[in-house]
């Protein structure tokens, strides 16, 4: 029924375990498809509806009915309504965050676990620290066979929490990637496991997508199909899988191939540009986009021969431009996908403006994965919502003023230098058009002058991710303070090596002047400790919570410090940021200490 060979020499390899690929070439599976199409009805595979078990006569699965599905494929093909209009083509979307663990990994995964299964897997193994490890963990549980997970160590547990939910086995191993993905190969051949991963069985499951989109357009065939390229499988599986669809008869042209990548992990584009069949790996990848974040695609041949055969495209795209891409996806279309899947749209927008496809044509983008995924990427490029106290007037305050109508993300790098001295009004009032489409009123920008102006006095230049901070800060100070009651004169630290730290505060009550001072395990403790011994008499108040936030990078970066104040009839928030994290928990604290007098 198939055969594996290798993928360059097309000679034919016969593993004695459970390891498809060599060990520097990939390997690939060729289905007998004269003997598949001799012995099915195509009248009725015309009709029926797109369902993974449908194409399993066209899968290397040898015992169909224990083949291990979550009901995985059929997702939604959708004709856009606006970004396609928009955009000057007719664009259709394929939705493949709806599988089961919300990427198109599942398509692949159904059949790679099926294939452990037949074969008799004691466990997978795979190194991953993301997508494929939560589809792996999934399939490895509804199977009943052990899943091991090798992550170089450092991955944020968060990405792997899918995997934890599913009961995976993570391993930290200490080196990189690459070592993590040597280690998962040799344990494998040496136990006997199943390597799960960018290997031959897993293109045949994601070859059924092509099945699909073409029996979801009613055999018509788009013009052009979009993908995101990391390691090259899925693009890989799209070109076979509408070869063989060509092959059965089932259509008669295939659509040109695009394959988009961040420009921090381009392995595959520069092979395109230099018109190479090799495939360099880069020495070190950058992209917020972690799905496609990948330095030596594995598949990246076959994603190669997708492209080139069919008259397509590689493009690469920045990760300003994917997040800007995402976002018009979601506003425009009501879709939230994940940076690495909204790639698509950014590569096809560069294509349209570089004449390459032309005006109407069907433009497929596929959607691999959820934004859900990685929700914490948006933040990176959204302002902050402001905080209000439970009064109408504050919310009327902000939409009269214009908040609303100026920009919620911004797509810039953050880093830039904004202004390098104390900024004017005119200055501060530009760049808010600038950079958000924001007016604001005089109130408003009096007080972001004020904040960016202690900026500078501590020394810091203004970078833009610095002047989104203080407005910010502005914008969450409570308004409506009859005067402020509170504020601090001066304050003063001793701190040393192996000691406690003192403090000194003079604070202003009321313009009546109070000193105080206190101890503390370190700097920030003892001012905040010599601060509400200063205010004492005045206010019967607790300390409830403290939260600090360091924003950009360097040890310049700005603090931003959130502390809870509460007394018996309430508490008060109030929050400051600084390149100083001592003056950003004063801040914070003349804020919340007001905040009881609004
Ligand atoms: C894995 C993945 C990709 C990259 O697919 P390859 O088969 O590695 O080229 C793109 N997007 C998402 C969401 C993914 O999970």
């Amino acid at each position: 029924m198939y055969y594996l060979r290798d993928f360059v020499s097309k000679e034919p390899v016969h593993p004695d375990n459970l390891v498809f690929t060599g060990e520097t070439t990939p390997w690939e599976v060729v289905m007998d498809l004269d003997s598949i199409k001799s012995k099915m009805n195509l009248d009725y595979f015309r009709q029926a509806p797109p369902n993974l078990l449908k194409y399993l006569p066209l899968l290397p699965i040898e015992k169909q009915a224990e083949f291990i599905t979550l009901r995985e494929a059929a997702t939604p093909l959708l004709k856009s309504r606006k970004l396609g209009r928009n955009l000057g083509v007719e664009l259709y979307l394929k939705v493949e965050g709806k599988n089961p663990t919300g990427s198109f990994k599942d398509r692949g995964t159904a059949v790679e676990i099926s294939v452990a299964r037949e074969k008799g897997a004691k466990a997978i193994i795979l190194a991953s620290t993301g997508n494929m490890a939560a589809s792996c963990a999934c399939y490895a549980a509804a199977a009943g066979i052990p899943c091991f997970i090798m992550v170089p160590e450092g991955v944020p547990p968060g990405k792997l929490s899918q995997v934890l939910a599913f009961g995976g086995h993570i391993v930290q191993v200490k080196g990189t990637y690459n070592d993590a993905a040597d280690l998962a190969y040799k344990i494998a051949e040496e136990m006997g496991f199943y390597l799960a991963g960018d290997y031959a069985f897993r293109l045949e499951g994601a070859k059924t997508a092509a099945f699909e989109i073409i029996d979801q357009m009613l055999f018509q065939v788009p013009d052009y199909l979009v993908v995101p390229i990391g390691c090259g499988t899925n693009i890989g599986g799209y070109y076979k899988g509408f070869m063989d669809y060509y092959r059965l008869g089932l259509i008669d042209k295939l659509p040109r191939i695009i394959g988009v990548q961040a420009a921090g992990a381009q392995a595959v584009v520069n092979s395109f540009e230099q018109k190479t069949n090799k495939i360099e790996t880069l020495a070190s990848v950058n992209t917020l986009a972690s799905a496609i974040c990948v330095s030596n695609p594995l598949d990246g041949l076959k994603a190669l021969e997708a492209i080139n055969s069919t008259n397509g495209y590689a493009i690469s795209v920045t990760d300003n431009e994917i997040l800007a891409a995402q976002h018009r996806l979601a506003k425009e279309e009501g879709i939230f996908a994940e940076s690495s899947a909204a790639a698509t749209i950014a590569g096809i927008q560069k294509l349209i403006e570089q004449d390459k496809i032309e005006a109407h044509k069907k433009v497929l983008c596929v959607l691999t994965g959820d934004g859900l995924k990685d929700p914490q990427v948006v933040l990176k490029a959204a302002i902050k919502p402001p905080t209000i106290y439970p009064q109408t007037k504050d919310f009327l305050s902000l939409y009269e003023n214009g908040f609303f109508d100026g920009k919620s993300m911004v797509f810039v790098e953050k880093t830039d230098t904004l202004f390098a001295n104390s900024p004017s009004k005119a200055d501060i009032t530009r760049e808010l058009q600038n950079l958000f489409a924001a007016h604001y009123s005089d109130e408003y920008v009096d007080k972001i002058e004020l904040s960016l102006n202690k900026m500078v006095q501590k020394g810091k230049t203004i970078t833009i991710s610095d002047f989104q901070d203080s407005i910010q800060g502005v914008l969450e100070s409570p308004r409506h303070i009859k005067a402020d009651v509170f504020s601090v004169v001066d304050f003063f630290v001793d701190t040393a090596k192996d000691k406690k730290a003192n403090a000194k505060v003079k604070v202003k009550i009321n313009n009546t002047e109070y000193a105080g001072s206190a101890e503390g395990t370190g700097p920030v403790d003892a001012v905040i400790k010599a601060l509400t011994h200063a205010c004492h008499e005045t206010l019967l108040f607790k300390l409830v919570d403290y939260k600090v936030e360091i924003r950009g990078q360097g040890t310049d970066a700005n603090v931003y410090v959130e502390m809870k104040l509460q007394k018996d009839n309430g508490s008060s928030i109030g929050s400051g940021t600084s390149p100083d994290i001592i003056q950003a928990s004063i801040e914070a604290f003349a804020e919340a200490y007001n905040g009881f007098n609004v």
